[in-house]
């Protein structure tokens, strides 16, 4: 059987883990809210499971504009362990369910940057970025920020994407 060398995996095996929270990071403090109930359109949590969370980008570039992200402020893919890896997938699954059901979008842009070169928003804590598309908004992704209209205010996202969440939750599970 041939192994892999990978020393990079050895913090996981002596129990070094990089740190599992920044009080600095806004996933890590959306990450500490864990009750069902305190989820709100205030904090914009729609959904947690154990590794990840699930959250109503603030300055969204589209309506449902939702960031997928692990529970651990982990900067990059490399740093998910297996687990971790699974959940991000599964709760990616879901989250486009839910989007389908609150908002009828024709498409979606799903991605990560990766680094400040990339234009990652919070370099540290690694997050996977879900994008509603409609037929027709193909102006809606300036590469530069600006001032955007949204056609639904962040409160009503968050109120449609957290009750599709709870629906979903309450259906049959992902294939
Ligand atoms: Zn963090």
């Amino acid at each position: 059987m041939e192994r892999l060398w990978a020393p990079w995996r050895l913090s996981y095996l002596t129990g070094s883990t990089p740190p599992e929270r920044d009080q600095n990071c806004f996933l890590c403090l959306a990450a500490r809210i864990e009750n069902l109930a305190s989820f709100s359109p205030e904090n914009l949590v729609v959904a947690t499971s154990n590794d990840i969370l699930v959250i109503l980008n603030r300055f969204p570039y589209s309506s449902g504009h939702l960031l997928i992200s692990p529970k651990r402020h982990v900067a990059s893919v490399e740093d998910l362990n297996r687990t971790e890896s699974l959940a991000l997938m599964t709760q990616l699954q879901i989250a486009t369910r839910a989007l389908r059901m609150a908002f009828h979008p024709d498409g979606f842009n799903v991605g990560i940057n990766l680094g400040q070169i990339a234009g990652a928003g919070v370099p540290g804590h690694l997050h996977v970025h879900i994008v509603p598309r409609w037929n027709g908004d193909h102006n809606f992704m300036p590469v530069t920020g600006g001032t955007r209209v949204m056609p639904i205010l962040l409160e009503d996202s968050w109120s449609k994407i957290h009750a599709a969440f709870m629906a979903i939750r309450d259906s049959e599970p992902l294939a």
